[in-house]
C-alpha cells in the first residue's frame, strides 16, 4: 500500500481519483489548494510515496508548489497533470522539479500506470537493498534487470535507486527526471544523444517541443557533477544536435581527437 496525495480544486477529479486508488489499495489524501498541500507535506510532515498535482490550482499553482517542495528538499515523487495542447507547461513543470506528467483530461488506467511507475522508484529505494556498491571508476553495477543501479566515474557515483549523485564530501538529491535523463546519457557514453531522442526516449514527449528544456536540464546536471559548469568536460554540447557524456575525460582526450571540432 501507497501513500498518495491528490492535490486538485475540482473535486469531482479529486473524488473520482480518490474512489480509484483506494480501490488499487492505496492511502489517499485530498487537498484543494497549493498552500495546504505544501502545509501537509512539509509543516505536518506527513509522508507520502507520490503527489499527483494538477497545474491550475486556486493561490499557489501547481508549479510554485513542486518547486517549493523541491527548494525544502523534499524529493516526494510529482505527477503534474497539465492543460493538453501546452508542451510549454511539461517543460515549466519538470524544471520546476516534477517527475512525469499528464495531460488533462486523462485516462485514468494511464494515470495509474504512470504513478504506478513512480511508485516503483519510490519502492526500490525503501528495498533497502543495503548501502550502494561501489564500483570501479567508469563502471556499472548491473541489477537484476540487467540495468544499472549505480554508475561511478571521475570521483562521483550516482544510486539510481537511491536517485542520489554522491561527489567528495556532497550527497546531490536528483529528481526522477534528472536521474533519468543522467541515466540515458550514461548508457550512451562516448555517442551523441540528440535531443529528439531525450524528449522521446527519456520523457515520453512526440509532439514538436520546445528543446530549451533540455537545455536547462543539462544546465542543472552539470552543476551536479562538473567542477566548472561553465567548462563542462563529462557533458558535453554537440552543436546543432544534442549531447555527449564522457565519464574519464583525460583518457578520452590522449587517445582519438577527431570529433573535438564539434563539440563545446
Ligand atoms: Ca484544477
Amino acid at each position: 500500500m501507497s501513500r498518495v496525495l491528490i492535490v486538485e480544486d475540482e473535486a469531482h477529479i479529486a473524488q473520482g481519483l480518490r474512489f480509484n486508488l483506494e480501490s488499487e489499495g492505496h492511502a489517499v489524501e485530498v487537498d484543494g489548494d497549493g498552500e495546504a498541500a505544501l502545509r501537509r507535506v512539509l509543516q505536518l510532515r506527513q509522508p507520502f510515496d507520490a503527489v499527483v498535482l494538477d497545474v491550475m490550482l486556486p493561490g499557489k499553482d501547481g508549479f510554485e508548489v513542486v518547486a517549493e517542495l523541491r527548494e525544502a528538499k523534499n524529493y516526494v515523487p510529482v505527477l503534474m497533470l497539465t492543460a493538453r495542447g501546452r508542451p510549454e507547461d511539461v517543460l515549466k513543470g519538470f524544471a520546476a522539479g516534477a517527475d512525469d506528467y499528464l495531460p488533462k483530461p486523462f485516462e485514468l488506467a494511464i494515470l495509474l500506470a504512470r504513478l504506478q511507475g513512480l511508485l516503483r522508484r519510490t519502492q526500490w529505494s525503501r528495498a533497502g537493498d543495503g548501502p550502494p556498491h561501489i564500483t570501479p571508476v567508469g563502471s556499472a553495477a548491473q541489477d537484476s534487470s540487467g540495468d544499472f543501479g549505480t554508475f561511478a566515474f571521475a570521483g562521483k557515483t550516482v544510486n539510481f535507486r537511491e536517485l542520489e549523485l554522491q561527489t567528495l564530501g556532497n550527497t546531490i538529491h536528483l529528481t526522477v527526471m534528472e536521474a533519468e535523463l543522467l541515466r540515458h546519457l550514461i548508457r550512451n557514453a562516448g555517442k551523441t544523444v540528440s535531443r529528439k531522442s531525450i524528449l522521446e526516449e527519456v520523457w515520453g514527449l512526440h509532439e514538436d517541443t520546445d528543446t530549451r528544456a533540455i537545455d536547462n536540464f543539462v544546465v542543472r546536471l552539470r552543476r551536479y557533477v562538473e567542477e566548472d559548469p561553465a567548462k563542462p568536460r563529462h557533458l558535453l554540447t554537440v552543436r546543432g544536435v544534442g549531447y555527449r557524456f564522457v565519464p574519464e575525460p583525460d583518457q578520452e582526450s590522449s587517445g582519438k581527437d577527431g570529433k573535438s571540432n564539434d563539440v563545446q
